[in-house]
Parts: structure tokens; sequence; C-alpha cells
């Protein structure tokens, strides 16, 4: 149990710093104890690992993690949160880095810190302006992430995990599928935060693992977002003027659909990360 989650503690801190929460920075601070406990949980911090989280806030979720990674590196953007966390929490085993976690170089940041290459997680409850960019950051990165847990709008939540023919699937679910595993571990409901945020939260766990489909990842997601950019349109029609771009011809398009067994009359939506990935390397061949 850590006081840090305590709505007191939060109101006095930020009583005696002066300090008031910016919208900008998607600052919703956690206060449900249960809640930062099963986040801990399911990140399963094992010795020898090193933990990445990217806005830690007041600490709620920081201070676990410095108990049980041999490391934990928090990187976070608000200059007033950096220095009262440097004052509060205790510095053995936890580096509060001062920065925009979308543009520093992550693997320069824990290198500094004095990782050599050990197991990391990535541990959040990530600002909600920039989930998305930032989730793809980590996936996309070279490092050794054994899993994300972290905290999201719910609604993004739901596009992660969605499935070909739901309303929520999309260019975020074929993102995250095609990098790793995606499970739920949670909903959470607004009431759990300093100021309560407008939307439902959950917590999902990514396992990051090679890809499962072998279409070359760039076209693969030049095909994906054209063929999603004009979702009311067939999936043939949405990737004309991609295949116009890549000099394939209409009936060379059509020719793909066919070899691929893709009907072209459907809406992207239908469509899985196997059959983009199948329908990518037909495309490839008339390239
Ligand atoms: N981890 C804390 C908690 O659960 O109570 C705070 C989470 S709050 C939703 C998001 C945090 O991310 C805030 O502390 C905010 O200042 C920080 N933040 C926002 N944008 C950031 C960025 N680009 N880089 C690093 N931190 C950022």
């Amino acid at each position: 149990m850590s006081r840090i989650t305590s709505p007191s503690y939060v109101s006095a801190v930020m009583k005696r710093r002066g300090f008031s929460t910016k919208k900008r920075f998607g600052q919703n601070f956690l206060i449900d104890q249960n809640i930062v406990d099963r986040i801990i949980q399911c990140a399963n911090l094992q010795a020898g690992e090193w933990a990445l989280e990217i806005g830690p806030g007041l600490g709620a979720l920081t201070v676990h993690l410095g108990e049980l990674a041999d490391h934990a590196v928090a990187i976070e953007i608000d200059t007033v949160l950096v220095d009262i966390l440097r004052d509060t929490l205790d510095s053995d085993g936890i580096t509060i880095w001062s920065g925009d976690a979308l543009e520093e170089d992550w693997e320069e940041i824990l290198r500094s810190c004095g990782w050599q290459g050990q197991p990391l997680k990535l541990v959040a409850n990530l600002p909600y302006y920039l989930t998305t960019p930032l989730i793809m950051k980590a996936l996309e990165s070279e490092l050794p992430f054994a899993s994300l847990v972290v905290m999201v709008q719910k609604e993004v939540a739901l596009r992660m995990q969605a499935s070909p023919g739901s309303k929520d699937f999309g260019v975020l679910s074929l993102a995250v599928q095609y990098y790793s595993e995606c499970r739920l571990v949670m909903n959470v409901p607004r009431t759990v935060f300093i100021p309560a945020p407008a939307v439902d939260s959950a917590v999902v766990e990514l396992l990051p693992r090679a890809p499962e489909v072998d279409a070359p990842r760039e076209e693969l997601f030049a095909v994906i977002r054209a063929g999603f950019g004009q979702r009311r349109k067939t999936v043939r029609n949405a990737l004309k003027p991609l295949a116009d771009d890549w000099g394939i011809t209409p009936e060379q398009l059509d020719q793909a659909f066919l070899q691929a067994e893709i009907d072209s009359a459907q809406r992207a939506e239908k469509l899985s990360l196997e059959d983009f990935s199948r329908l990518t390397k037909e495309l490839l061949k008339g390239v």
C-alpha cells in the first residue's frame, strides 16, 4: 500500500507545490491502490528485469516499479512533476528522466542509466493524447520488451483487440496484432483518477512476438493504410490510388485480388492481417 494513491496525499502535494493538473499533458492521476496493485501484478517483474515507465505523474506506479525491477526509468515531460518525484521517491533503483517520451531515444536513456540489454517491461498509465504513437513507438522499437502493460482509453483497448468484421477493427488493430498478442486485463472506471477523465479506461497487456505474416512491413502497412483511408469504398477502390502510385495497372490490381483469393468488393475492415499480407505480396509482383 502506497500513500501516493491516497486522494489526501495527492491534494496535499499539489497544494504545497502550487501544482494544478495540465489537460494538455493528459494528467489524470490514479487514486485507487487496487488498480495500481493489479497493474503491477500483471507486469510480474522478476529479478534481473528493468522497467520503463512513461508519464510517472506523482509516482503511483513508479514506487512499485522501483521496488520490484532491478531498475526503473520513468520519463516525465512536466518539469514540476519531475522535481516533485525527485524529492519524494527514494532515488535508489529509480531514475526520473525529464523529457518528452515521444521525442526521446529510449535506448539512449536506458543505456545512460546503466542498462545493458536486460529484459525490459513497459508499464504505464499513458497520457491519452499520445496513446497510439507511444504504443507504436514501443512496438516498433528494437528494445527487448518482454511485455507492455498499459492503461489506455477503453475505446482504444477495444480497437487494439478487435477482429476483422468488428466496427472497432482498423489500422490500430492490425498494427498491434502484427507485433504482439494483445489481452484485456481489466476495465477501469473514470472515477479512480484525479481529475476524472471524460471516458473510461482499460488496462491491456501486449506481449511482443515476431510477426506471423511475411509481407514486407512497409509495403504491408502502406496497403493497410490505403485500404482503411477511404472506409466507405470497396477495398479495391480504396487501393486504386496506391496501385497507381506503385505503377500497377487496374488489370494487375484485379489480378492481385484474384490470386490472393480476396473478394475486392468488400470493405477493408473485413480483411484479416493474413489477407492483407497475401494481397500485398501479390501487388508487389506487379511492381
Ligand atoms: N502514472 C501516473 C498515474 O498513473 O497516476 C500519471 C499518469 S497520467 C495519465 C500521464 C502522465 O504522462 C502525466 O504525468 C503527464 O505529465 C505525462 N506525460 C504527458 N505527455 C508526456 C510525454 N510526451 N512524455 C512523458 N510524459 C508525458
